[in-house]
């Protein structure tokens, strides 16, 4: 590969939501140069690639920031970093006025007010949120983009992270990139379980097939802290599209019921409960299970075609393709494999106040930063302007002094990931090692066979097995650098996998049933309560730190490191 060697002030580690936030926020308040790289075309990447169908984090008249901390503590049973829910919820807004300032269509009622959908959440036509922020993004001057660009690893001297190294996904380039301070906004990571379906629509998931843990990966290589991988998420889907729930069971309010045709579900309920209570019918052998929708008059019927049209087309697509809409057939449901993302739940990176994270010049913004559930998009925007702003605090703090690359430290790293380059058989294939690792996850680890619930013992052995993979992921060959990209891809998600078992270990109890389920310890401990579980990486070992529960008043600042 050809080196190429890049500079800027401001380095963005993806173009998703927090990512070009941030990166919109730099460009219009400050002069410094900032470079987004992303793995894929920022116009159509990440998790909202498609569109989304709503704000789901906004303070709606009647409510508070306070408001919002309570209903995250109480969603996530205290242990969440009420600090930073507290700092991305007074934000939410602000930022919501600006994404509609550059064009995103909110709906309004006839006296101008946004439209609530539920007590924390507007209505929007979300379908081009994406090319909004992208076309942004692209008009700023101190902007530029490297799309296509896969990083993998940070450039550290002396525990500080001056820039990351990359690769081009489609020429041959390898990219040393030096830069004064750092965003990390890589999403979270799917991938890690085997998923409900398989072959060619394995990657047919709820969360970004693109979002790999490249974020938790990078940092945990580097030695950054993390918290809460132990808090995974899982969705409540329709069986097979994928299409959400929530719009049948709690738009047009239908009870689920069991395969025998109980009710187990009736009025509003959680979807976090609603997930538990199916899991448990399946557990008892009364799966699977439905959305009672069979009888709804017509207008219904008609209104859902329409409702699904609009956010999971899939889902109308079936209905037409069996030639049995949701009046003639209910609408079966499942749980989807785990995910790790700190956008739902409080999985990542350690951040301060200011979403630094433990190491110097790095920061962390949306799904890949810890602590904070509940930020959906509106929630990442926050955290990103909160990052660009602490990121140029740090550069003006430095006067604009960059430290250099080692450029032979950097050759030599090229020439590792070169190994994987040379054209020669492999005995096994990059797609039957990231099979394997999902397999060991879903039987070992909690996974969807396991109805998400694990032992010491059993994840005792999705460790040994993890070990013994490692040679072979070490040992694969790429015939070019998109290959290259999921063999990196698979690196990542096989140290991630690792950190989260750790993590399941550590918390002995099991207070997120059926995110977290401990069959060990069941039921909630007033030691695990009152601490956040985290992690250091280093020499190959994790090491855990129990950290005790940050208030909402409290300035967290690395002190003690
Ligand atoms: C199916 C789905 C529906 C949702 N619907 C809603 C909704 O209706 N309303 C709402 O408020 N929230 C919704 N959310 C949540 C919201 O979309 C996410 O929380 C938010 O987009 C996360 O932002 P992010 O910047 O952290 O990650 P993303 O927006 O996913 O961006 C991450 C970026 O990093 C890039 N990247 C990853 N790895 C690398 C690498 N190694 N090198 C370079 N680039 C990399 C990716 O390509 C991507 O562009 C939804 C989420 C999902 C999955």
């Amino acid at each position: 590969m050809k080196t190429v060697k890049l500079e800027t002030d401001v380095l963005i580690i993806g173009g998703g939501a927090a990512g070009a936030y941030a990166g919109i926020r730099l460009g219009e308040e400050s002069g410094r140069s900032v470079l987004v790289v992303d793995k894929g075309n920022i116009v159509r990447s990440g998790c909202m690639a498609a569109g989304v169908n709503a704000l789901n984090a906004y303070i709606n008249e009647g409510q508070t920031a306070e408001d919002y901390l309570n209903y995250v503590k109480r969603e996530f049973k205290d242990v969440v970093r009420e600090d930073l829910v507290y700092s991305m919820a007074k934000g939410l807004n602000k930022v919501t006025e600006k994404i509609e300032s550059l064009g995103l269509p909110i709906l309004k009622d006839e006296s101008g007010n946004y439209i609530p959908r539920g007590k924390r959440s507007i209505k929007i036509n979300g379908e081009y949120i994406k090319p909004i922020l992208y076309n942004a993004l692209r008009a700023k001057q101190n902007v530029r983009l490297l799309e296509n660009t896969n990083v993998f690893d940070y450039i550290l001297k002396q525990g500080k992270t001056i820039g990351a190294y990359a690769f081009s996904v489609k020429d041959d380039i390898f990219y040393v990139i030096e830069a004064g301070a750092t965003i990390c906004a890589t999403g979270g990571a799917s991938g890690i379980y085997r998923a409900n379906n398989p072959g060619h629509s394995r990657h047919k998931m709820w969360y970004s097939p693109f979002n790999t843990g490249a974020g938790y990966a990078m940092g945990l290589r580097a030695g950054a802290e993390m918290t809460s991988l132990e808090m995974r998420f899982m969705a409540l889907r329709c069986k097979d599209t994928i299409a959400p729930t929530g719009t049948i069971a709690q738009g047009v309010e239908v009870e689920h019921i069991n395969s025998r045709g109980e009710v187990y579900v009736k009025g509003r309920c959680s979807t976090a409960d609603r997930l538990k209570l199916t899991i448990e019918e399946n557990k008892e052998g009364r799966g699977p299970c439905y959305l009672k929708t069979e009888g709804m008059d017509s207008e219904t019927e008609n209104q859902l075609y329409r409702a699904y049209l609009n956010m999971a087309p899939s889902q109308t697509l079936k209905w037409f393709e069996d030639g049995r809409g949701p009046s003639e057939a209910n609408v079966e449901i499942e749980g989807t494999e785990p995910y790790i993302t700190g956008g739902h739940s409080g999985a990542g990176y350690w951040v301060d106040g200011n979403r630094r994270t433990t190491l110097e010049g790095l920061y962390a913004a949306g799904d890949v930063a810890g602590g904070s559930p509940k930020k959906y998009v509106t929630g990442c925007f926050v955290e990103g302007e909160l990052a660009s702003r602490a990121a140029t605090e740090y550069l003006d703090s430095k006067e604009g002094q960059r430290d250099s690359v080692d450029i032979e430290e950097a050759e030599r790293v090229k020439s590792s990931l070169e190994k994987h380059l040379v054209h020669e058989d492999c005995p096994y294939s990059i797609e039957e090692v990231e099979e394997s690792l999902q397999k060991v996850m879903d039987e070992y680890a909690g996974g969807i066979s396991k109805n998400y619930s694990y032992s010491e013992s059993r994840l005792k052995i999705a460790l040994e097995k993890l070990e013994r993979m490692e040679s072979l992921i070490h040992g694969l060959k790429a015939k070019d650098n998109h290959e290259l990209m999921f063999i990196q891809e698979l690196k990542d998600r096989h140290i991630v996998a690792e950190a989260l078992i750790h993590h399941m270990m550590a918390r002995k109890e099991s207070r997120w049933v059926p995110y977290q389920e401990h069959l060990d310890y069941r039921g909630e401990s007033e030691y695990y309560g009152k601490h956040y579980v985290n992690s250091e990486y280093s020499d190959k070992i994790f090491r855990i730190k129990y950290r005790r529960i940050v208030g909402k008043d409290e300035r967290y600042e690395h002190s003690d490191r």
